[in-house]
């Protein structure tokens, strides 16, 4: 059996147990682990010759939570073995903390979550000054079960503690020492542990455990206290609209916990955690943000057989609003950079662009001045196309016009070898037609990415019908490169993301011209768990855009075949209305759905939206409205699978999520589907299109998958099988 930690004790009767989980990158809270932790610790505390115990970790880190494998497996479990499984480890802890020997944590790297949890259960506390402490439980839909709600706020107040418990955000060792969450910066954390120990500065009992004990800040029932909790709710509400239990059930167990006895409130903390994880926004949160991102970062679906490509050189056409944020991410992966424009100024403005760009960074102090400037070296901003000579790689990002495109590729084409690949970051334009411009259309692939470039995580890539499996590698390696999740799908018109995305902003067109007003139908859109409501987005994104692509569409594939397969057509009459008449194509322009200060902010929804589409006057059922937000994007992601654009369900969820923002919670459109319940969401597809047209006629896959009871993820645990 591989070791997962040693312990040991020295000439002074000190034990130290040290977490070194061989075979695992990182030492987490594992089930053997803790098994291996329970004995060490059992067999130094009964030794009556051990004076005391310092656990420690051999690693960078000291333990950064528990093995996400494990809690997923975990999800076959019924909800009271659950419970008394997390009982176990909670009273585990609690014997560590009341134990007359004294145990100590030198934490001499990162302790988060469990590993952070397991610390709070130490009497005594010494910390490296680099290391961070978090309880990040929340981002996966749970919360801190085993004590974390307990002794955080006990430590240091029911405020300050929801600050980190509700966010997962991290604490430095400065501020920790401030707090008193730690008694001690050192830099050879073991040898102060030990110290404390031998001059018998850890005290006998935690201080909750002392009969005087008072928790420190707001006290239950005061003023403070209920300002507290009514400020923290209403902030929660407006941030989540509802939508995550994980912090509501963290605020419930500081609210009633710090209440009770630390036996009792461990006891209500278990049963608030076995709530979440057996619910589906635990399941969904983890599935998709943890499990299924994680793979494509892995790039475990990326072609078999081809060999690691080594980038050190990547060529970037147009230096625009794109091209310059494309650079950005590419200098930043380590590799040179050829920004190509037409003329020297552009070209010149589009390296400006990074340099401002880790200029910013460095004044936010996210990277160090040597870096910003080794980083914005490797950009060479030019005109020439000699200079792409050499290159694995290189991304177009010119105006969007196959002419255009068509000259770019074939410049491209002429200095570059037989290796070299050809992405196009086209947001509307079908791979397979513009792969007709190049010598090498199995080296030509679409690489779309979001803007702002530098911040969205997803990047989309499209094969066209020639792509060979050698290029689709190296647009991977390329993504993986530059730090982003890449899909991949294939060719069809809006590929995936921005397919799916436009049937958001439709639909709120079509509830615009039923009379539903504005001000609820971004409401409702916000409700659901979107970033932004559709109009507000649609201003961000620009009408024009939007209006240009339905115009497009329209002339190549038919106005008849689109109102056949359910276009609606009074969401034509709304973007026409908006774009030709109102002449307002959006933000850029300062005017759009909404009004803009002088900023660029939106202030108000420009009253003539009102005007436009007067109410109707019927009561607004909210729960309708959201439904079909949410089904339409489900719909034509259903139809995109049926159509083999995209190829697989975890592709379609994590593209959702990082792609566009659909709500996490639920766990991206198809985990949609399955938490609505497949046979469900049939019956409702059905009394959509009888009462609001045919675009929400079931895609024949979905009737399908119900005949014969299948479902996307059929196995719930199966994800994390390896
Ligand atoms: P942009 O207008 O900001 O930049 C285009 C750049 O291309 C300009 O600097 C222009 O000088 C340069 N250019 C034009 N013709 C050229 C040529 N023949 N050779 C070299 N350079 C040339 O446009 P953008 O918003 O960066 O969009 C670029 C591409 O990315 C388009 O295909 C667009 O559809 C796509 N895209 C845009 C977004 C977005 O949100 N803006 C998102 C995804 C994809």
């Amino acid at each position: 059996m591989t070791s997962l930690l040693t312990s040991s004790i020295d000439q002074d009767g000190i034990a130290t147990i040290t977490w070194d989980m061989a075979g695992h990158p990182m030492n987490v809270l594992s089930e053997a682990a803790l098994e291996a932790f329970g004995e060490h610790w059992s067999k130094h505390a009964e030794n009556d010759a051990v004076k005391g115990i310092v656990v420690t970790s051999a690693r960078k880190e000291f333990i950064v939570g528990a093995d996400i494998n494990m809690l997923w497996k975990m999800r076959s479990y019924d909800a009271a073995t659950v419970f008394s499984e997390n009982q176990r480890l909670s009273q585990f802890f609690r014997e560590v903390e009341t134990h007359p020997k004294p145990t100590v944590a030198a934490i001499n790297g990162d302790a988060l979550g469990g590993g952070f949890e397991l610390a709070l259960a130490c009497r005594y506390r010494v910390m490296a000054e680099g290391a961070k402490l978090g309880l990040p439980e929340v981002m996966l839909g749970l919360l801190p079960g085993a004590g974390g709600t307990q002794r955080l706020p006990r430590l240091i107040g029911a405020s300050e503690a929801l600050q980190y418990l509700t966010t997962g955000k991290n604490m430095r060792a400065d501020k920790a020492l401030t707090f008193g969450v730690v008694h001690e910066i050192a830099e050879d954390v073991i040898s102060a542990a030990k110290t404390a120990i031998l001059e018998g500065k850890v005290p006998s009992k935690a201080p909750w455990d002392e009969a005087n004990f008072t928790l420190p800040k707001e006290q239950p029932q005061s003023p403070e206290w209920t300002q507290t909790f009514a400020g923290a709710g209403a902030m929660l509400r407006r941030q989540t609209q509802g939508n995550y239990p994980s912090p509501q059930r963290i605020m419930a167990c500081v609210y009633h916990g710090l209440q009770l006895s630390m036996d009792k409130a461990l006891s209500f903390e278990g049963r608030q955690f076995t709530a979440l994880f057996m619910g589906s926004e635990a399941r969904n949160l983890i599935r998709t943000g943890w499990f299924g991102r994680n793979a494509a970062n892995r790039l475990e679906k990326r072609p078999q057989g081809v060999p690691p490509t080594t980038f050190t050189k990547v060529g970037v056409i147009g230096a625009g609003v794109m091209g310059a944020g494309i650079a950005s991410c590419t200098a930043q992966g380590g590799c040179d950079v050829v920004l190509l424009d037409i003329s020297e100024e552009a070209a010149e403005r589009g390296r400006k662009h990074v340099e401002d760009y880790f200029g910013r960074q460095v004044k936010k102090g996210r990277i160090t001045t040597e870096k910003a400037a080794q980083i914005t070296n490797r950009v060479t901003a030019t005109t020439d196309y000699k200079a792409l000579e050499g290159a694995q790689l290189t991304i177009e990002a010119v105006f969007e016009d196959r002419g255009i495109k068509a000259k770019v590729t074939a410049a491209t084409e002429a200095v570059t070898d037989d290796a070299h690949i050809f992405g196009t970051n086209t947001s509307t334009l079908p791979i397979t037609g513009l792969a007709d411009a190049a010598d090498r259309p199995e080296s030509f692939i679409g690489i779309h990415f979001f803007s702002p470039v530098e911040k969205m995580p997803l990047v989309e890539i499209i094969r066209g019908e020639q792509t060979s499996d050698a290029a689709a590698a190296v647009a991977m390696d390329y993504v993986k490169l530059i730090s982003k999740t890449p899909i991949v799908v294939n060719d069809s018109r809006g590929f995936y993301t921005s397919r799916v995305f436009g049937t958001y902003t439709r639909e709120a067109f079509c509830m615009l011209s039923e009379g539903i007003s504005p001000a609820v139908v971004e409401n409702v859109g916000k409700a659901t768990g979107m970033p932004m409501g559709p109009l507000e987005l649609i201003d961000m994104v620009g009408i024009d855009t939007g209006h240009k692509i339905t115009h497009e569409t329209i002339k190549e594939v038919g106005w008849e075949t689109m109102l056949e397969r359910g276009e609606p057509a009074k969401a034509l009459e709304v973007i026409d209305w908006i774009v030709e008449e109102a002449k307002r194509p959006g933000q850029k322009a300062g005017k759009g759905f909404y009004d803009y200060d002088d900023k660029n902010k939106p202030t108000r929804i420009w009253p003539e939206v009102y005007a436009k589409f007067p109410s109707n006057g019927a009561p607004v059922d909210v729960d309708d409205l959201k439904k079909r937000f949410l089904h339409i994007q489900a719909i034509e992601t259903l139809r995109c699978m049926e159509e083999g654009v995209v190829t697989a369900a975890d592709d379609a969820d994590v593209g959702s999520i990082f792609g566009w923002g659909f709500a996490p919670f639920l766990g991206g459109v198809i985990s949609y589907v399955e938490t609505v319940g497949l046979p469900q969401f049939l019956a409702d597809c059905d009394a959509l299109a009888a009462n609001h047209g045919k675009r929400f006629a079931a895609p024949q896959l979905l009737r399908d998958m119900v005949a014969k009871g299948q479902s996307f993820y059929p196995n719930e645990t199966a994800v994390a099988a390896e």
